[in-house]
């Protein structure tokens, strides 16, 4: 039978996934800091709790999906968790997953990190591609893996609960990347006779033509030659970066989105890797690199 659950949040995402596993036929006490917001799923079949002690006593394995890491050891600190398994749903950095995984070790139970891939629409909908980041516990992913694949798909990465975390903000720094060349693309056609309507569909098979070059740096960092089977070498890019510049410059748009990731392209060759592509800039961004 379902494994009854205890969820500590019921914001959006929180709300979002007690109704999936409502919907599974799970057990859910729920618990939020104001009552009213998760009054309406009582009327769905879940518990609401009175305080986070009895949230927390009602279950061993207790998820918590609250704003920020501050606001989990806020809610949790005169809660009893020995014993509990307890799965933070929570955003948060690596160092606040390692911190919180010993914290929680500390008073007796074991602890997964997560990172939610998902915006809450997706919860729920297996065919929307959400997926939750968890690292930590093996034990107790291995354990509570079926429950934990009800609301969206599971990807455990590891023992470090530091790690959850680490994919989550990597990936979220990856899409702020493309947000930002797409800011700038729509600003140089902005002001003259195109339809972003109609060069938008071109900016998505573009960029999705591009993304695969991650498979190629990923190869190249872990082979450590940068040099082999290089597409378009950095000399090239270099040159060429010119006149996406001076384009800026023409159509009025500032380059500022642009600027940061040339001027690291052209350190790496001034520093005589131009028959390297774009990999070795990850090691510029090393904090102190020259
Ligand atoms: P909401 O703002 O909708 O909800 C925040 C929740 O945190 C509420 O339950 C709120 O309680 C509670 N809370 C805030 N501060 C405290 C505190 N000090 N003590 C106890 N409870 C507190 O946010 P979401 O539900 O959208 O987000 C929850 C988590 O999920 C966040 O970490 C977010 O980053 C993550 N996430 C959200 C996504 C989204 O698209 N929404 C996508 C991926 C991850 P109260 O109702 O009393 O204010």
């Amino acid at each position: 039978s379902p494994t009854p659950l205890t969820l500590l949040g019921t914001g959006a995402m929180g709300t979002a996934l007690a109704r999936a596993w409502l919907a599974a036929g799970h057990p859910v006490t729920v618990w939020n800091r104001s009552r009213a917001r998760a009054e309406p799923l009582a009327a769905e079949g879940a518990v609401v709790a009175g305080s986070v002690a009895e949230a927390v006593a009602a279950n061993r394995l207790v998820i918590a999906c609250l704003l920020d890491d501050a606001s989990v050891g806020e809610a949790l600190s005169d809660a009893d968790l020995a014993g509990r398994d307890l799965v933070d749903l929570t955003t948060g950095t690596p160092g606040q997953g390692r911190a919180r995984a010993a914290w929680a070790g500390e008073r007796g139970a074991r602890f997964l990190d997560a990172g939610i891939m998902a915006v809450p629409p997706m919860i729920g909908d297996p065919a929307s591609g959400a997926y939750v980041l968890y690292s930590g516990s093996a034990e107790l992913f291995e354990e509570h893996r079926a429950t934990l694949a009800v609301p969206a798909g599971t990807r455990y990465v590891g023992t470090d609960p530091g790690h959850a975390a680490l994919h989550d903000v990597a990936l979220l720094s990856g899409m702020y990347g493309m947000f930002a060349g797409m800011t700038h693309a729509f600003a140089l056609i902005r002001g003259e006779d195109i339809a972003p309507t109609e060069f938008a569909p071109l900016l998505v098979s573009w960029l999705t033509a591009m993304a695969p070059a991650a498979l190629e740096t990923a190869g190249k960092l872990e082979s450590g030659d940068y040099t082999k089977d290089v597409v378009s070498n950095l000399a090239m890019q270099v040159a060429g970066s010119a006149t996406l510049l001076r384009t800026a410059e023409e159509q009025g748009v500032s380059t500022e989105l642009l600027t940061p990731f040339m001027n690291l392209m052209e350190r790496r060759l001034a520093a005589g890797h131009g028959d390297e592509d774009t990999t070795g800039v990850v090691e510029l961004l090393a904090v102190g690199a020259d």
